[in-house]
């Protein structure tokens, strides 16, 4: 009897240990303090979707060892419906097609359903957790162009959640905390404060820090692997961080990326807090994910990119849902910056990927 209550005891510690995964945030206050690059993760042998570069040339009707992989991946970021991914095959069928033509609409590539190299390379960037695409619907592109030509074009992208759910007008004053668990420095927390104010500065909405975080209307939290809420984070690269919509205020980084305020291309799998930080709180606001490439809406980063101002394109979207912090001459404070040290203006379309998934939401409103 004591052995099985020991057991039993020995099962709940193991079960709350798994869904309780928090971490000691690896956080650097500057490129400076990163650890040699060689100690840093390995931007090819340990990425997880890195092995998807042997599906080049890919195309309807191939059967190639990996392809259930990209299904799998492809239904996570919810480009797959209605399929079990318990059951995906290595077969490229027309469900696959489809599914690689919306992927490459969505993400300004040449919309041709074949695996070519390019696309591929957008696939294994470092993400934003939340889906793309809910119940089939496009979230990221207003119009359902399939050329590239107009990529560019002033036409907004933004998207909402479902519903279009916000914070209700008596709850605009927002407070958040941090997860005690993860000890994070003030350095740390001031990033996220600088966050905050990119989205404050344009709606009339505040963020304030409070300590409780039981309590608090946004909460910030460290995790790594399975944390409790279905989306559980994967290691190094990969998925980055996640976050729910109104009035939901979860907030999860994964703790085991090395986050440094700062971005070099130097150091390409360490990844600016900052800007996944206000990529996050977009979702936490409401919006969903925008095909605009310079959006901070946008679904991907990669390391040793800094994109931290808010473009036209996220101004737009969250000022449909909460108005305008400024009601002056009718000019609307945007900005639009996208740095990266190093390489100046190298920037790859495959170059950065941020993303993250909501697994609450069910489906895409579109703005049209
Ligand atoms: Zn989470
Ligand atoms: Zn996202």
């Amino acid at each position: 009897m004591k052995q099985l209550r020991s057991l039993l005891l020995s099962l709940v510690i193991i079960s709350l240990s798994q869904t309780t995964s928090h971490a000691i945030a690896h956080y650097f206050p500057n490129i400076s303090a990163l650890p040699p690059p060689s100690q840093l993760p390995n931007i090819t042998t340990d990425n997880l979707w890195s092995r998807f570069r042997n599906l080049s040339g890919c195309h309807l009707g191939d059967s190639v060892l990996g392809l259930a992989t990209l299904k799998s991946y492809l239904f996570r970021f919810g480009y797959i419906t209605n399929a079990s991914a318990e059951t995906f095959t290595d077969d490229f069928d027309s469900d696959l097609e489809s599914a690689v033509k919306f992927y490459q609409l969505n993400f300004n590539l040449n919309v041709s359903g074949v695996l070519d190299d390019v696309t591929l390379r957008q696939i294994q960037q470092p993400r934003c957790g939340n889906v793309d695409v809910i119940n089939g619907t496009s979230s990221m592109r207003k119009n359902g162009s399939t050329t590239t030509t107009n990529r560019l074009s002033a036409v907004a992208h933004y998207s909402f959640f479902p519903n279009a759910p916000r914070w209700p007008e008596d709850r605009r004053d927002l407070n958040y905390a941090f997860l005690p668990a993860n000890q994070l420095t003030e350095s740390a927390k001031e990033v996220f404060a600088r966050a905050f104010e990119k989205w404050a500065a344009v709606i009339p909405v505040t963020f304030t820090r409070i300590e409780t975080y039981a309590a608090a209307d946004i909460r910030i939290g460290f995790f790594t692997t399975d944390h409790g809420d279905g989306e559980p984070f994967d290691g190094v690269l990969g998925v980055l961080a996640h976050a729910f919509s109104p009035t939901n205020g979860r907030f999860h980084l994964d703790g085991d990326e090395y986050w440094v305020d700062g971005a070099t291309a130097a150091d390409p799998t360490a990844f600016d807090l900052e800007s996944v930080a206000v990529h996050e709180i977009g979702h936490l606001l409401g919006l969903g994910h925008s095909s605009v490439e310079e959006a901070i809406m946008y679904p991907s980063i990669s390391g040793g990119v800094r994109k931290v101002e808010l473009a036209a394109d996220d101004v737009e979207g969250v000022q449909v849902l909460y108005g305008s912090r400024v009601e002056t001459n009718g000019s609307t404070p945007t900005s639009q910056q996208t740095e990266r040290n190093g390489e100046e203006g190298n920037r790859t379309r495959g170059a950065h990927l941020m993303g993250m998934s909501l697994i609450l939401a069910i489906g895409w409103w579109i703005t049209l």
